[in-house]
């Protein structure tokens, strides 16, 4: 396993880290324990030493399971981070009875990063006084050690909250499909923040066989998820990269790729990223996703379906996108558009939709 030195925290964290939020289940729906337990001591065993939760993770199983998994590991080489959702209005009462169950199910007298979870600029102005005020008490109690948040605003907001100045640790989306936030990532290390990257492997997106997409390339690569995560740890102002393992193989393949790692030259990026655009040019397909063209008045869900259009043809992962296209319901698919137009006059990008959706169907579902 490699190590980085997390912001200016004395940590040293794995680069990789374990996100509890995708433990194996059993069939009623709940956490398996067992092998929940099983694929988080490997991981412990093998090096990676920063685990990341919330109290709503698994309907507060994560947390239980984590509790359960780290016991007779020294604590301290541990790093634990769990969250609380400020937006949901939360009395001090309420949000100090989540912080003493957080610590019992972890089964922990401390919790290393106490996060503030989602947080948007609006959020920030609404709920970050209490957040403040309590987490400070809690510190004094020796109860969390820094105080963090994750984020999925702007990235001006972002910039505005890593300059308050009051939080350690940012926790991020960034991946091959999601460039927005490096900005955002570049400031939070240059303002000593420690820095981790959520959906290394966009959403899953990466986590299946992309043949074509390694096809392009000319680095030697196992699998998609490997290319994806060596592109996040590949930029120096992240710490550790989160990856929501279910199974040991995935465990053990992240462990594998992170142990073995070697950046990705800027050339490689550039190269990747020209294929990228070059491929987006092809498509004639710049859906931003930004929705003003919904609702379709026959329940086509036009973004996802060129969401999945794009992460076949533009990013090669053709089995993950046949699989997001069908579990959209049929009426819900580009073949059920009857051509009416009336979505073509709100979007901003001009986008030919009608035209679109026939070529979506045609591809999927070969009519
Ligand atoms: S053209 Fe198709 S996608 Fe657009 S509003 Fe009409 S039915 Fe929906
Ligand atoms: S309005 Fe245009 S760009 Fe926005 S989601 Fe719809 S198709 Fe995409």
């Amino acid at each position: 396993m490699q190590y980085r030195k997390f912001g200016n925290t004395w940590y040293k964290v794995s680069m990789l880290g374990f996100g509890a939020m995708r433990l194996p289940m059993l069939p009623d729906g709940t956490v398996d324990f067992d092998k929940a337990t099983e694929i988080i001591r490997y991981a412990i065993e093998h090096g990676v030493n920063f685990i990341d939760s919330h109290h709503f993770y698994h309907n507060g199983q994560s947390e239980e399971a984590i509790g359960r998994a780290i016991k007779g590991f020294p604590r301290e080489k541990l790093i634990i981070q769990t969250k609380i959702g400020m937006y949901n209005n939360y009395t001090d009462q309420q949000c100090w009875q989540l912080l003493e169950t957080a610590l019992k199910k972890l089964d922990t007298d401390y919790i290393d990063f106490y996060l503030t979870h989602s947080l948007r600029w609006e959020t920030y102005l609404k709920h970050n006084k209490q957040f403040m005020n309590f987490t400070q008490k809690a510190m004094d109690q020796k109860l969390i050690r820094h105080r963090g948040f994750s984020v999925h605003d702007s990235v001006e907001n972002m910039k505005k909250i890593i300059n308050t100045g009051e939080f350690s640790a940012m926790t991020v989306q960034y991946n091959l499909l999601y460039r927005e936030s490096q900005e955002a990532i570049a400031l939070a290390h240059e303002r000593g923040l420690g820095v981790v990257v959520m959906g290394p492997v966009g959403g899953g997106t990466f986590g299946y066989p992309g043949e074509t997409l390694l096809s392009w390339i000319e680095r030697k690569e196992k699998s998609t998820a490997a290319l994806a995560l060596k592109f996040v740890l590949s930029n120096p102002d992240v710490d550790v990269a989160i990856s929501g393992m279910s199974t040991l193989q995935q465990v053990m393949e992240n462990i594998e790729t992170v142990s073995n790692f070697s950046p990705l030259t800027k050339d490689e990026i550039k190269k990747i990223d020209e294929i990228f655009q070059s491929r987006k040019k092809l498509l004639n397909l710049y859906c931003t996703g930004c929705r003003y063209c919904m609702p379709c008045p026959n329940n086509v869900n036009i973004p996802s379906n060129f969401h999945w259009y794009n992460v076949a043809i533009v990013y090669g992962v053709e089995k993950r996108a046949h699989d997001g296209y069908f579990a959209l319901k049929p009426e819900q698919r580009a073949s059920a558009c009857t051509g009416c137009g009336r979505c073509e006059e709100k979007c901003p990008q001009k986008i030919p939709i009608r035209e679109k959706m026939k070529e979506v169907a045609k591809y999927f579902e070969k009519k």
